[in-house]
């Protein structure tokens, strides 16, 4: 079947394909990246640690975050500059609730993707060509990204820069943002060059769905443009190297997956809905999440079935339990921020990518089982010699 955007199965297992590629590309990018934008990450670091604003991340996280800006500065930019009123505050507040009271999201994305595509929505996005000449540009596409509700936490850490691009001189701020959006433009053209074989259908798909996707709450999440997916196949990589130590050391590991990777609709599906999420029953001998529910009772972590956009605060380790960590899957378009959201909540992650995306709520009329590679979730999930890699790789 052809893809509806992206596949990473295409030609052979991911795990021969498109993995080994994707790290490739990603130590590409940070070797081009400690040319241009990782010492203003550098800076950016030792500033953050100078007045104690949050625990200091790996500087790759700090380059990877700029690299962010860059390219949703080019790609939302001018859409986020031409609104001159919106119920900023509104939107914000609604994405969040919609994670908060699963029960009432239905109606909460209908009224989100009203105004979503009333307020923050020109008819033909374009992109944008100038460089951001002032902070307030920069604060601009910060409120907007925030209130999408798709993009929160790449705001949230926005906000941070923020602050340190105001301790800048306007010049230097001015020749900063140009090497960051530069740098975006590299990214954009390499990324197409290296990943582009994994995301044939993302620019057809986005072209010919712009106007079914209008009025819908997932028309950001879905309508993605291509460079974006590959900015989400190298941050997912960052995120796995940077996040590998603590989550080795956690003692509990449970494997979290979407509700479209089951072989039965939801209403068929026997599984048992707990506070964190729907335990598979094991209905279906040849359901995927049934596979890897098996795989994981031999190798002793749990399997967890999680909804989309559901409150991943659930899954922070409580005072007197073990220290939990999490393996997540989601389709290119949400896993970076789902990454985020974990650490953000303290929960040590690592992310496993659907091959594909598939289900019926965003992608596809009717909606078939998605998958996983098993053999790359069998190496995030007990990852005993790539600790002891990357470990030797940041000795040296
Ligand atoms: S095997 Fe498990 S996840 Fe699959 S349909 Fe049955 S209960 Fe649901």
């Amino acid at each position: 079947m052809t893809p509806i955007t992206y596949k990473l199965d295409a030609e052979a297992p991911a795990s021969t394909t498109y993995y080994p590629q994707a790290e490739a590309f990603t130590d590409e990018v940070l070797e081009r990246a400690e040319e241009t934008i990782t010492p203003l990450a550098r800076s950016y670091r030792r500033y953050l640690i100078e007045y104690e604003l949050e625990d200091p991340r790996t500087v790759e996280e700090y380059a990877f975050e700029l690299l962010n800006l860059g390219v949703l500065w080019r790609r939302y930019g001018s859409t986020a500059l031409a609104v001159e009123m919106a119920p900023f505050r509104l939107l914000a507040f609604l994405s969040e609730w919609r994670k908060k009271h699963q029960h009432i999201k239905p109606a909460i994305d209908i009224v989100r993707g009203v105004l979503m595509a009333f307020f923050l929505t020109p008819i033909e996005p374009r992109r944008t060509e100038a460089t951001p000449c002032c902070l307030a540009d920069l604060e601009y596409l910060v409120r907007w990204l925030e209130a999408t509700g798709d993009f929160r936490e790449d705001a949230i850490r926005f906000v941070r820069w923020l602050v340190f691009f105001s301790t800048l001189e306007p010049a230097d701020f001015r020749t900063q943002m140009n090497v960051v959006v530069q740098f975006a433009d590299w990214f954009e053209s390499a990324g197409a060059g290296r990943m582009g074989a994994f995301t044939p259908n993302v620019d057809s798909f986005v072209r010919e769905n712009a106007a079914r996707y209008r009025w819908r709450e997932d028309r950001f999440a879905c309508l993605r443009s291509r460079v974006e997916y590959h900015l989400n196949m190298v941050g997912a990589e960052i995120m796995n190297r940077a996040f590998l130590n603590e989550y080795a050391r956690s003692e509990k590991k449970t494997v979290l997956l979407p509700g479209c990777m089951r072989l039965r609709s939801a209403e068929e599906c026997e599984g048992t809905t707990t506070p964190k999420g729907i335990r598979c029953a094991g209905c279906e001998a040849r359901c995927r999440v049934n596979q890897i529910r098996m795989l994981g009772d031999r190798q002793g972590f749990d399997v967890m079935i999680i909804p989309h956009s559901s409150d991943l605060s659930l899954w922070s380790t409580k005072p007197g339990e073990p220290a939990q960590g999490v393996v997540a899957s989601a389709c290119l378009s949400v896993l970076v921020q789902g990454g985020w959201e974990l650490k953000r909540y303290g929960v040590p992650a690592q992310c496993v990518l659907l091959n594909e995306c598939g289900c019926s709520k965003h992608w596809h009329s009717e909606g078939f089982p998605t998958q996983i590679d098993v053999r790359e979730l069998k190496r995030l999930v007990q990852p005993g010699c790539r600790t002891e890699s990357v470990r030797q790789a940041l000795i040296a």
